[in-house]
Parts: structure tokens; C-alpha cells; sequence
């Protein structure tokens, strides 16, 4: 529940519940998820948001990644996320999570892929923070699937 404080304007109530999310977001997702939970999320966001068509045999964290946020290998199953994730909000984990499963239906980043993420509600709200951190020139660049 957001208490909204008395006469602000709609566009000001909404960047403020923004704002409000934001904190709330950050403050639930800066634990670490171990490779059996990042599984069991990739699972659920599969269910979620794909009917469970993305079946994933493996999840994981990397720490030799560093030129991208995330890699599956489709023959496998298997998806990689890289540990400079860990400590990002939430959604943001789960925004490349689903970008990974989405290479396990579709390959490359043609519109059919983008029409799968586009069930996400916040999938430009996390490539706009992915790209600000790369502006900031701390992390890597893109999301991208390892074309192995
Ligand atoms: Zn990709």
C-alpha cells in the first residue's frame, strides 16, 4: 500500500510512485540468489510469462563473463548470467533471465524475439538501466546469446 501525499498532479502521482517502486524494488532484490533459486525463477518467469514453453536445464552464475549480462547455449538448455548482475534490482535479473529463455524458443533478436519479451512489462525499463550502467561505463555491454 502507497500512501500518496494530498493535491499531486497525476504526472507528478505517477513519477513519484515510480520513484516509490524503485526503492521498494531495490530494497527486496539485493540479495544474492544462489543457482538452484536463479533456476526455480528462470522456471517461474517461464511459466509466467511464456506458458512454460522455455524449459531451462541449467541456470547459473558466471563470473567470466565480461562482455555480456547473459548467455544460453539452446542445444544445452543451459543459461548463464553474469555475477556483475548480482546486487542489481530485481526486475532487472529477471528482464535477462527472460531474454535468455526467449533464445531457447527463438534465436537471434529478430521481431518474433522481441514480441516474446514484449510480455514483460518491464523489459524497457531494464534494458534502460542495463544502458545506463554501460553508460556509466562501469559493466559490460549488451544481453546477447552466446552463438556458440
Ligand atoms: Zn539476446
Amino acid at each position: 500500500m502507497v500512501l500518496i501525499p494530498a493535491r499531486m498532479s497525476e504526472a507528478e502521482e505517477r513519477r513519484w510512485v515510480g520513484v516509490m517502486l524503485d526503492k521498494l524494488a531495490a530494497q527486496e532484490s539485493r540479495s544474492v540468489l544462489g543457482d538452484r533459486e536463479l533456476t526455480e525463477r528462470a522456471l517461474r518467469l517461464s511459466e509466467q510469462y511464456f506458458d512454460g514453453r522455455a524449459r531451462p536445464g541449467s541456470v547459473r552464475w558466471v563470473t567470466n563473463q565480461n562482455t555480456r549480462w547473459g548467455s544460453c547455449t539452446p542445444s544445452e538448455g543451459s543459461i548463464r548470467l553474469s555475477h556483475r548482475l548480482q546486487g542489481m534490482p530485481e526486475y532487472v535479473v529477471d528482464y535477462v533471465l527472460l531474454h535468455e529463455l526467449a533464445h531457447l524458443l527463438v534465436p537471434g533478436h529478430g521481431p518474433r524475439f522481441w514480441r516474446l519479451l514484449e510480455a514483460y512489462p518491464r523489459t524497457e525499463r531494464a534494458r534502460g538501466y542495463l544502458e545506463g550502467v554501460v553508460a556509466a561505463g562501469r559493466l559490460p555491454h549488451l544481453t546477447g546469446a552466446a552463438e556458440e
